[in-house]
């Protein structure tokens, strides 16, 4: 079949796309970017109503521009929906992060081909695979430090649990020198405003044998510069082996020339992450550490067990340890959900100021959206839709100061890009070393994954750059 892929949300649900390709072209189907597909997946985030909207509406277009493919709708979205028992008019598959068994679900819509379009069957829920909630864990499901591949019907948690254990190599991506390498799933905590834990278990992380092993046929297959997947990737541990000890791993192995890490989260970073930062050599001078709020009020409401004075503290002792290794500047970006319930004026006003002085390189912006089953959403003092907006843009300027004076430096250096995407006839979009975007135009030798290129200005709204391949 000719598939077509879209994902919505994490680094991880990247990497789980990246193997549901894999899975189908195992299968004999054929990814497309472009043309008529037959079978289209789509890959959904419900981390905010927007994500969950970003989906609906992704899905409702591709039903009318192609009425006659197959959608399959995967994810985190997907849980929400068959936990909820909630029906989804657009797709004639509906799974969550069991996502791993579309295939069995592909056959099963297949083998009812009559299901396929019918308004009434196919989207009624009770032909797709049974929702991973109807499944009690499995009692196998062992401690993260102990993982096995034995599982055999796998509820969603410990199907990451099988995923995890079993081998990922993954088939080159044309033209990039990245590939994800997946490390572990799963959250421990209990952010008050966060559904992840909810929807994808407790940590999981995989052994470091399986890691290297994926490592080890990613490079064999041409790969160059890995981005390290997870969901809260602090937490990885596999017997002693803690996510500074892995890392030291995978930067060992020579043909590996990069070492990408997902959003990290501050609370699980440990001062012997930050003591083995510069042994980590390949690594690029680039962290995203959400920080959600710079108000230590809303921060305890948001339990995220930690002060604003000990984030700043994080990122500064990181900022050293790069400077120490590599004499370079680190690139810290951040998250930010502005309109928590219980932030008032003088709240915002104290996160702003604090969110200043950390100089970040970028700041993802998210007003507050209240996910059902979460502490935050039965709490008082919810902020206004209109005044989330007025506070997001109040935000979106300090992150454009932020943006312009971090990424102004680069003008006139040399960057080492690599390449993310490429189209005839328009510049090639990459990221730098500090994760910086920028689109590089001149001459790029077609198998090449990454290029030198000298910065020559700021892309537009300051958020990016642009440059000139030196070849
Ligand atoms: S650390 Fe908090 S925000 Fe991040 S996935 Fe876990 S619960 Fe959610």
């Amino acid at each position: 079949m000719l598939t077509a892929f879209h994902t919505f949300g994490c680094t991880q649900n990247n990497y789980e796309t990246q193997k549901l390709r894999d899975l189908l072209l195992d299968c004999g189907h054929v990814a497309i970017e472009e043309g008529e597909p037959e079978l289209i997946v789509i890959n959904s985030c419900a981390v905010t109503a927007s994500a969950e909207k970003g989906a609906d509406e992704m899905a409702g277009r591709m039903r009318k521009k192609y009425p006659e493919a197959i959608i399959a709708l995967v994810g985190c979205y997907g849980e929400v929906l068959l936990r909820g028992g909630q029906t989804f008019k657009h797709a004639d598959i509906v799974l969550g992060n069991n996502k791993f068994q579309l295939i069995d679900a592909l056959e099963k819509h297949l083998a009812a081909p009559d299901a396929k379009c019918s308004p009434t069957t196919t989207r009624s829920l009770a032909t797709t695979c049974p929702p991973a909630a109807t499944h009690p864990p499995a009692t196998t499901d062992p401690p993260a430090a102990t993982l096995s591949s034995s599982a055999t019907c796998v509820p969603a948690a410990s199907q990451s649990t099988a995923a995890l254990s079993k081998s990922a190599p993954s088939k080159p991506y044309a033209n990039t020198a990245q590939a994800f390498l997946h490390i572990q799933n799963g959250c421990d905590s209990a952010c008050s405003f966060c559904i992840v834990p909810g929807l994808r278990g407790k940590s999981m992380s995989a052994p470091p044998g399986r890691i290297m092993d994926d490592l080890k046929r990613l490079l064999s297959q041409g790969y160059k510069e890995v981005m390290i997947a997870g969901i809260n990737i602090g937490l990885y541990k596999s017997g002693v082996y803690r996510l500074i000890d892995i890392l030291s791993e995978i930067n060992a192995i020579d043909s590996l020339e990069g070492i990408r890490l997902c959003s990290l989260e501050p609370m699980s970073l440990d001062a012997g992450f930050v003591r083995g930062l510069p042994g980590i050599t390949k690594l690029r001078p680039h962290f995203h550490i959400s920080l959600q709020s710079g108000c230590d009020k809303i921060l305890a409401l948001m339990k995220r067990n930690y002060t604003f004075k000990q984030y700043y503290s994080l990122i500064t002792a990181i900022r050293g340890a790069i400077r120490e290794a590599v004499g370079a500047t680190a690139a810290i970006s951040t998250d930010v959900i502005v309109g928590f319930p219980g932030e008032g004026a003088g709240e915002f006003i104290e996160s702003c100021e604090n969110i200043a002085k950390c100089q970040f390189s970028d700041i993802h912006i998210f007003k507050y959206s209240p996910r059902a089953g979460t502490i935050a959403a039965g709490m008082p003092n919810h902020v206004s839709a209109h005044q989330k907006s007025a506070r997001a843009n109040v935000l979106e300027g300090i992150k454009m100061q932020a943006c312009y004076d971090f990424n102004n430096r680069f003008i006139g250096s040399t960057e080492r890009v690599t390449i993310q995407k490429r189209r005839p006839g328009v510049p090639a979009e990459g990221v730098t070393g500090h994760n910086i975007k920028i689109a590089v135009s001149g001459h790029i030798p077609t198998d090449a994954g990454y290029v030198d290129a000298i910065v020559t200005g700021l892309g537009k709204s300051h958020g990016s750059l642009i440059g000139k391949s030196i070849i």
